[in-house]
Parts: C-alpha cells; structure tokens; sequence
C-alpha cells in the first residue's frame, strides 16, 4: 500500500484520525502522509464516503468520534489487516478481499432469498466500497 509523492518520496498508507471542525474525531481513515514534506492525502477509494460523512455532520458539528471502519468497507478490511500485519503485503490484501467480498456476496444471496431489500441494498454499497479501491504495489 505504497505510492509515489508529488515531491518523490515513497509514501505508505497508514490508519489515521481525521479532526473535522476541531471537534469531530474521525478514527481509521486510510491516508498517505508523506514523511518528507509532510503532505497528507486521503486514500482516493475512501474519498466520497469520508466526504459524504463529513457533509452529513454540517457546519456546526457536536463533539463526537466516528470510527470511519463502520462507514466503509475498504476502511473496515483495513483494520481487519492491519490488526494482523502493520506493513501487510498486496497479495495478503487481495486474500482478506477476496474473502470479505465472498462473505458478503453470501449475505446478499440471504438478503435476497429473504426478500429484505434495506439489507440487500446496504450489501450492495459495502461491495461498491471495497471494489472501487485500486492497490499500490
Ligand atoms: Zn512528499
């Protein structure tokens, strides 16, 4: 999980906390920070979901912690890995993903029989979530 700064340092992702308004703590977003000019980037597959959470909270926001993991799927694999391995190769990655992406394609085929439309379409997001991401080898 590596990519290539603008100033051409190679930069790791890391999970990191994200202070929103100085009050809002954003715990588990994937972000690069580059240790030699200090840039910091959110990881692009998350970026619409941190997005989306943070305009939901609006401008004058309570004190409060989100854990970003429960909000995206991508996050949440990330976590999982991590929790194993604090520099997980890509294959790893692509093992933890492909089994995140059986169990919840296992899930949906419940949802379905089930006829629950809320719960199969919640499935549906967190697929979308975990395969729009893209890995930096
Ligand atoms: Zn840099």
């Amino acid at each position: 999980m590596q990519k290539r700064c603008s100033c051409g340092e190679l930069v790791t992702m890391k999970l990191r906390t994200v202070v929103y308004s100085g009050k809002v703590e954003i715990d588990n977003v994937p972000i690069f920070s580059c240790p030699a000019c200090n840039r910091s980037e959110v990881s692009p597959e998350v970026k619409p979901d941190l997005t989306g959470l943070i305009g939901q909270l609006g401008s004058q926001p309570d004190k409060q912690t989100f854990l970003f993991n429960e909000w995206n799927e991508w996050a949440d694999l990330l976590v999982e890995v991590y929790a194993k391995d604090k520099l997980p190769k890509s294959h790893v990655l692509e093992e933890h993903m492909t089994a995140r992406i059986n169990k919840l394609l296992d899930l949906f085929l419940i949802a379905q029989s089930l006829g629950d439309e809320d719960w199969m379409n919640e499935i549906q997001k967190r697929l979308s979530q975990i395969s729009r991401r893209s890995i930096h080898t």
